[in-house]
């Protein structure tokens, strides 16, 4: 029986294992099949991480992470969670190949996924000229022409914030109104450096190295043509990756696992979440590693109150609840 399991390998994970290994509380971290390391690990320089004056690249970030955690004990296990049971004193996690783990506390920090486009050049790109996040890439994007595909808030917000540093920013979208609400709306359409580009997909992403064009087809005559981009901000929404918990955890109306106020505490007693997945705002790697700390003293003073409340028990129940 662990004291303690983390779910997830992104910076949320992976900072709740430092905090919840420096406790001695010898975590057991799930960093998944194919994406260790989480969302980082698809981006190239990461500007605005604190203790990196120079940068640093996303991948590189992350192995410093993990060597971080298992420098204090993390026994990491790259394997996917396929099922969880959550109710009662003992929390079980199984695994794709089968492994089943107990423990006293879960930490959920499975992060959350933007929405694709799912087209040619979108992986091939990322980071070289395609991105998902304003706040992390619009610097890299000083004085040059860029384009925002969405119509709902994010894209609006996106596009408004990017006027701070590129010449140019086009808003592509699919139909001839936009989703997002009123306020933003205005905003955008008032300020001169946003250029709608209405009824229009983007069909392919073009570029070698870099990303220098995309294809648009008209969704009325169905006519494509070129434009000339330095980079492209995906903005058509996020999922908070909850599929594993939807029937078991309270969500938000925004579809992120609820928690309660600046806690990590979940609906249920001895579970924790952190990171993206508990975020529908800042979605940004220091907001993440900062509630994976949240997440470690959460479940710290759980177990804390756990070994108080045993000495007040019989001992064969003791037993049962400090294995
Ligand atoms: C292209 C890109 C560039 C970005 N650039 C920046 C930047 O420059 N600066 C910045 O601050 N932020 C940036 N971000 C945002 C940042 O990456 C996220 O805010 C941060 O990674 C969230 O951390 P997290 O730990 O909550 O989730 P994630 O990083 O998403 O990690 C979640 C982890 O959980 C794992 N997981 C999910 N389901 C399971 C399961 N069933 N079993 C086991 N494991 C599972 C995933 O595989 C993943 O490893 C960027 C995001 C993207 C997509």
């Amino acid at each position: 029986m662990r004291k303690v399991i983390i779910i997830g390998s992104g910076p949320a994970g992976f900072t709740a294992a430092i905090y919840a290994a420096r406790a001695n509380l010898e975590p057991l971290l799930i960093a998944s099949s194919v994406e260790v390391g989480g969302e980082l690990m698809n981006t190239t320089e990461v500007e605005n991480y604190p203790g990196f004056p120079d940068g640093i690249q996303g991948p590189d970030l992350m192995s410093k992470f993990q060597a971080q955690a298992e420098k204090f004990g993390t026994e990491v296990v790259y394997d996917d969670v396929t099922s969880l049971s959550l109710d009662g004193p003992v929390k079980k996690v199984v695994l794709g190949s089968g492994a089943e783990h107990e423990a006293h506390t879960v930490i959920y920090a499975t992060g959350s996924a933007y929405r694709k486009l799912g087209i040619e050049g979108e992986e091939r790109l990322s980071g070289y000229g395609v991105s998902w996040c304003a706040t992390c890439d619009g610097f890299f994007f000083r004085e040059k022409t860029i384009a925002v595909v969405g119509g709902g808030d994010s894209a609006m917000e996106e596009a408004t914030f990017l006027t701070r540093f590129a010449d140019k920013v086009y808003v592509i979208h699919r139909k001839d109104t936009l989703r997002a609400s009123k306020i933003m709306q205005e905003r955008a359409f008032a300020n001169e450096k946003i250029e709608f580009i209405w009824n229009s997909e983007v069909t392919s992403i073009e570029g070698g190295d870099a990303l220098t064009g995309v294809t648009l087809r008209d969704t009325v005559d169905g006519s494509s043509r070129e434009l000339a981009l330095d980079g492209l901000f995906i903005a058509i929404g996020n999922d908070p990756r909850t599929h594993l918990v939807h029937d078991k955890l309270d969500l938000t109306p925004e579809g992120t696992i609820w928690v309660d106020g600046r806690s990590s505490r979940t609906s249920v007693p001895g579970v924790f979440a952190a990171g993206d997945v508990i975020d529908p705002t800042y979605r940004q790697a220091i907001t993440a590693a900062g509630s994976g700390a949240v997440a470690a003293l959460d479940a710290e003073n759980f177990l804390a109150d756990l070994e108080d409340a045993s000495v007040e028990v019989p001992a064969a129940e003791a037993a049962a609840i400090i294995a």
